[in-house]
C-alpha cells in the first residue's frame, strides 16, 4: 500500500482546462515556485481525498506531447521517464477538452505507453450538448484501457468521481495503448535485447530527446550502436505520430458521435470581427486604452491611500520611539521601504484581473493572431504588446504580464525592453525638464510646443523598445528555439474562481519575491543618502549656521540649508560628485550627478533631490524649483546649467537609462537570475549615455 499522501501529476494540452482543474481540486492550497534552474513555473497544490487520505497534485507545464520542443515540455518528459524523482507520480491524470478529443488524447496515449497509472479527464462536459457531441464511456474506457472521469471544471459536476478514481488509482490498469515498436520491429528487438530490463517506450523516448535525465542511462544507449541518425530519428517519430492517431481514430469512431449541424455558433461571427484587418486592431486598441484608463483611475485611490498612510506611520514612528539610529532605520529606511512594495500591489492586481479576463474569455488568443506577424519581426510575440503597453503605467506588473507568453526567447526579451517604455514616474522629471528648456508656444495653430515634446519622448520610448527587441533577437536567435503552436480556443464566459486565484498569485509572487529585493535595495539607498563619512556630514548644521548669511534665514529656510549641505555629504553625495568627469561630458554638473545617483532607486527622486540640493522647501513647489534650476549658472561655463542642449541629453538619459530598483528586482524574480537584469542596466544605460553624448555634442 502506498504511503497516505498521493502523488498526482496533472499534464494537458495547454487550453484543456488543467488549471481549472487543479483550481478545483485544491483551491487557494496552492504554491507556486519555479522549477531550479529555470524560468518554468513549477505549481503545486494539495487536494483533501475520500477515507481522509491526502493528495500533493503537482501540475505540470501545458505540454502537446511527449516529443520535447520546448522548456516547459522538457520539464514534463524528465518528471514521468525518471522514476527516481522525489515527485515522480503515483498516478497520472490527463486532462482533455471534450472538444478536442481527437488531438488531446496523443499526449494521453504516451504517458499511457510509459506503464504509469493513469486517469483521463474529459473536461468541458458542459458543452458538449450545444456542440452536439455524444460519448460512449464504456466503449472508451475499455479500448484506452483507462478510467475516465467526465468533468466540468466550470460547473464542478464530475469533481467527486475524479477524486473517487485517484483514490483507487491502483485498480487501473497499466497496460500500454498500442505497441510503438511496430514503427521498426528489428530496431526495437534489438533494443529490448540490448537492455531487458528498461521499458521499451521510456527507451525510445530518451533516445529520441535532447532531456537531461538520468545521465548514466542515456550514455549507455547513446555509446551504444543504438543511435541512429537525426534525420531518421524524426522521421520513425512521425511514423509513431500517425500510428497514434490511427488507433485514436478507431477508438473515437465508436466512442464519439458529433452532430455538427448543431455545432454552429457565433464563433465564426465573432472571430471575423474580431480579427478583421481592420476592425481588430480598432477594437483592441479600444479594449486597451479602456483597462489603462481604468487601471490609472481605480488604482489612484488606493495608492494615495497606501502613500499616505506609510508616511503617517513612519512620522508618527520617528515621532514616538526614543531618537536613535534604531528608529531612523525603521522610520526612514524600512517603513518607506516596505511602503515601496505595497504601493504597487493596486495596479498588478488590476492589470491581472483585466488580463485573466482577456486570457479566459479566449480573446487574448485572437489577439495573439492579430498582432504576431508584426511583432514576431521583432523577436516579440503578440502577446508582447500588453506588457509594452502597461509599461506606460509601471514596468513591474507589466513585466510580470510577460508570463503569459509561452515562448521562453520571446519573453525574455519582452521582459528586458519593457522598461524602455514611458512610465509614470518619469512623468515628473519630463515636465519640469521640458518647462525649463521647451518655451510655452503654439505650433501650426494647434499643437503645444512642450506637449508635442512629450509625446516625441513617448515615441522614443517604444521606439526603444522595438529596437531593442531587435537586437537581442539577433543576439539570442540561436540560443533558444522558437515555437509556435496557433491556438484559436473557443469563446467563454470568464470562471471567477480562476480569475480571483490568478490575480492573488500574481500579488503574492510581487510581494514575496520581487518584494524583499525592494525592500532590501531601498534600505542600502536610504543608508548611503542619509550618513556620510568624516565630519562633514556630522557637523552639517554647525557648518550652516556659522556661515555670516544664515542669520538672515529663517528657521525653515536654514533647515533646509542644512539637508542640501548634508545630502552632498553624504555617500550619495559623494558618489554624485565623484563621477562628474563622466558626466560632464553630457552636460551635467555635479549635482545633476547625484540627481542621477539617488534616482537609481526611482526615476521621480530626481525631482526631490534637486529641491533639496537647491535648498528649496517642499518638492511639491514646482514653481520655485524650476526657478532655481533656471538661474542656476555654472561657474566653468558662465551659462546656464539647464540650458537646451544640457536638458535634451537629461530627457534622453531618463528615456533610456535603467533607473529603477523596482524593475530590476522584477526582472531578476521573473528570469531567476542576476545576469538578465545585470544585462538590462548595463545594457540600458549604456544605450542613454551615448545618445545623451551624442546629443549635448551636437547641439552644445
Ligand atoms: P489550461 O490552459 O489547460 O490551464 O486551461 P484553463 O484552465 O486556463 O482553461 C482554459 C479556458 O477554458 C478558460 O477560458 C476556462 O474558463 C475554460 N474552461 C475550463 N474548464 C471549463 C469547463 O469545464 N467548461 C467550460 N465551458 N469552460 C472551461
Amino acid at each position: 500500500m502506498a504511503a497516505q499522501n498521493l502523488k498526482i501529476a496533472l499534464i494537458g494540452n495547454p487550453n484543456t482546462g488543467k488549471t481549472s482543474v487543479f483550481n478545483q481540486l485544491t483551491g487557494l492550497n496552492q504554491q507556486v515556485g519555479n522549477y531550479p534552474g529555470i524560468t518554468v513555473e513549477r505549481k503545486q497544490g494539495s487536494v483533501k481525498l475520500p477515507g481522509n487520505i491526502k493528495g500533493t497534485i503537482i501540475d505540470l507545464p501545458g505540454t502537446y506531447s511527449l516529443n520535447a520542443s520546448s522548456m516547459d515540455e522538457n520539464v514534463v518528459i524528465e518528471l514521468l521517464l525518471n522514476r527516481n524523482d522525489k515527485d515522480f507520480p503515483d498516478v497520472a491524470v490527463v486532462v482533455t477538452d471534450v472538444e478536442n478529443l481527437k488531438r488531446n488524447l496523443l499526449l494521453f496515449t504516451q504517458i499511457k505507453d510509459l506503464e504509469i497509472p493513469t486517469i483521463l479527464v474529459i473536461n468541458m462536459a458542459d458543452r458538449m450538448e450545444r456542440k452536439g457531441i455524444s460519448l460512449d464511456i464504456p466503449h472508451l474506457e475499455q479500448h484506452l484501457n483507462t478510467k475516465i472521469a467526465l468533468v466540468s471544471s466550470r460547473k464542478g459536476t464530475g469533481i467527486d468521481g475524479l477524486k473517487k478514481l485517484i483514490v483507487n488509482y491502483e485498480s487501473l490498469s497499466t497496460e500500454p495503448c498500442l505497441n510503438a515498436s511496430g514503427i521498426d520491429p528489428e530496431y526495437f528487438n534489438k533494443l529490448r535485447n540490448a537492455f531487458p530490463n528498461q521499458l521499451l517506450y521510456k527507451l525510445w523516448l530518451v533516445i529520441t530527446q535532447d532531456v537531461n535525465f538520468g545521465a548514466l542511462e542515456r550514455n549507455e544507449i547513446q555509446n551504444s550502436s543504438f543511435t541512429k541518425s537525426k534525420s531518421e530519428l524524426k522521421r520513425l517519430q512521425q511514423k509513431e505520430t500517425i500510428k497514434r492517431y490511427q488507433f485514436i481514430n478507431d477508438v473515437l469512431k465508436q466512442g464519439q458521435t458529433i452532430d455538427s449541424s448543431k455545432a454552429k455558433d457565433l464563433r465564426a461571427k465573432l472571430d471575423r470581427v474580431l480579427t478583421h484587418k481592420v476592425f481588430g486592431y480598432v477594437i483592441f486598441f479600444c479594449i486597451l486604452m479602456l483597462i489603462f484608463q481604468s487601471i490609472f483611475a481605480w488604482s489612484e485611490i488606493p495608492m494615495d491611500f497606501i502613500d499616505r498612510s506609510f508616511t503617517w506611520l513612519s512620522s508618527w514612528t520617528s515621532r514616538t520611539l526614543p531618537p536613535g539610529k534604531l528608529t531612523e532605520l525603521v522610520a526612514d529606511g524600512i517603513i518607506p521601504g516596505i511602503g515601496g512594495v505595497v504601493i504597487f500591489i493596486p495596479q498588478i492586481a488590476f492589470l491581472f484581473l483585466f488580463i485573466s479576463l482577456l486570457e479566459e474569455s479566449g480573446y487574448m488568443s485572437r489577439v495573439v493572431f492579430l498582432m504576431d506577424k508584426i511583432m514576431k519581426r521583432f523577436g516579440l510575440s503578440g502577446k508582447s504588446i500588453v506588457p509594452l503597453i502597461s509599461g506606460t503605467a509601471c514596468a513591474i506588473p507589466a513585466i510580470m504580464a510577460a508570463r503569459n507568453i509561452e515562448n521562453w526567447r520571446e519573453r525574455l526579451i519582452t521582459i528586458l525592453v519593457t522598461p524602455f517604455t514611458t512610465c509614470s514616474a518619469r512623468l515628473p522629471v519630463y515636465t519640469i525638464l521640458i518647462s525649463l528648456i521647451i518655451p510655452n508656444r503654439m505650433v501650426l495653430g494647434v499643437f503645444n510646443l512642450q506637449g508635442l515634446t512629450l509625446m516625441l519622448l513617448y515615441l522614443l520610448g517604444f521606439a526603444g523598445a522595438i529596437l531593442a527587441a531587435y537586437i537581442l533577437n539577433l543576439i539570442l536567435k540561436v540560443r533558444f528555439k522558437s515555437f509556435f503552436v496557433a491556438e484559436m480556443p473557443n469563446y467563454k464566459l470568464p470562471m471567477f474562481k480562476n480569475v480571483g486565484i490568478n490575480v492573488v498569485e500574481k500579488t503574492k509572487a510581487f510581494v514575496f519575491g520581487a518584494g524583499k529585493i525592494i525592500l532590501a535595495l531601498s534600505i542600502i539607498i536610504w543608508f548611503l543618502g542619509s550618513h556620510g563619512p568624516g565630519d562633514n556630514f556630522k557637523n552639517a548644521e554647525a557648518h550652516v549656521r556659522q556661515q555670516p548669511q544664515s542669520l538672515s534665514l529663517t528657521e525653515q529656510e536654514l533647515d533646509n540649508e542644512i539637508a542640501g549641505y548634508q545630502l552632498e555629504n553624504s555617500y550619495i553625495g559623494i558618489m554624485g560628485k565623484s563621477i562628474e568627469p563622466a558626466i560632464t561630458p553630457l552636460g551635467y554638473d555635479w549635482k545633476i550627478g547625484i540627481a542621477i545617483v539617488s534616482s537609481f532607486a526611482a526615476r521621480e527622486v530626481f525631482v526631490g533631490t534637486l529641491a533639496t540640493i537647491y535648498n528649496i522647501g517642499s518638492s511639491d513647489d514646482d514653481a520655485t524649483i524650476k526657478q532655481r534650476m533656471d538661474a542656476d549658472v555654472s561657474p566653468v561655463t558662465g551659462k546656464k546649467v539647464f540650458n537646451f542642449a544640457t536638458g535634451v541629453s537629461l530627457l534622453l538619459f531618463y528615456a533610456f537609462a535603467m533607473q529603477c530598483i523596482s524593475t530590476l528586482a522584477i526582472t531578476k524574480k521573473e528570469t531567476n537570475s542576476w545576469k538578465w537584469p545585470l544585462i538590462q542596466l548595463f545594457g540600458m544605460s549604456t544605450f542613454a549615455y551615448v545618445v545623451s553624448l551624442i546629443a549635448y555634442q551636437l547641439l552644445k
